[in-house]
């Protein structure tokens, strides 16, 4: 499974469709074994490497974290899309129901997001990426300041210890390049976006970004940038 950096260098100079056809050659067992995942929140990052890994496996597992805080427009999106593009939904939950975690702990995504977003989304995306070796994002340098130094590959360690490539195909993508791809491809895409989101998670953590900022700066009121998912693996690469 490990590529030596040089190749992982020379993955950064491939168009969009040319790295995942290199991901692909180089695991031809992952699809049929199901050992190759993508991490999907319905935004319109995560549909281009889902429109495109789909193509080339249409099972494809697509895991979507179901914290049960997003917005209704989220979840009534993301079923109009299982169902027009017949996906291979995984749909991943806590261990904790929202009342119940209410009941125990109060409202978390006020008082504690980090605790929230630790229960509600690393707990349940980790346990279930113990099932995969290549997992899929789509993540863009360009979104937050904390991504800035993202690489079209990275190998990551889970803290199980579990080890698995990372692989961000859109890494270089600008946002005009997102929805310059969507309307060529007649994508459908979360109406939430017409309404001047730029990123979109659970509803109480999501605000429209002022002109000019960062697309993530609207998430969590500005006190953190990240859930988790993308910054508890640790980089094994460097
Ligand atoms: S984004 Fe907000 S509501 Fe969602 S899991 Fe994190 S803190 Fe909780």
């Amino acid at each position: 499974m490990t590529r030596a950096p040089a190749q992982a260098e020379e993955l950064e100079k491939l168009s969009v469709e040319a790295i995942i056809e290199r991901l692909l050659a180089e695991h031809p067992s992952a699809g049929s074994r199901g050992a190759l995942c993508l991490t999907c929140s319905f935004q319109a990052e995560d549909m281009i490497v889902l429109d495109l890994l789909r193509q080339r496996l249409p099972q494809v597992p697509v895991l979507f974290l179901d914290t049960g805080y997003h917005f209704p427009e989220t979840y009534a999106y993301r079923d109009r899309m299982v169902k027009a593009w017949n996906l291979n939904l995984h749909n991943l939950t806590a261990k904790q129901s929202v009342a119940d975690q209410e009941a125990q702990f109060g409202i978390l995504n006020q008082t504690d997001p980090g605790r929230c977003c630790h229960l509600r989304k690393v707990e349940p995306l980790f346990a279930a990426l113990e099932n995969f070796d290549v997992w899929f994002t789509g993540l863009r340098r360009e979104q937050s300041p904390t991504r800035r130094n993202l690489k079209v590959l990275e190998h990551h360690e889970l803290p199980s210890g579990k080890k698995l490539l990372k692989v961000s195909p859109l890494a270089a993508w600008t946002w005009e390049q997102v929805w310059k791809y969507t309307a060529e491809n007649q994508i459908e895409y979360l109406p939430l976006y017409d309404f001047g989101y730029r990123s979109i998670g659970c509803e109480p953590c999501t605000a429209v970004p002022s002109l000019g900022a960062d697309a993530r700066s609207g998430r969590w009121g500005g006190r953190k940038l990240e859930c988790g998912i993308h910054t508890e693996s640790k980089r094994a690469d460097g």
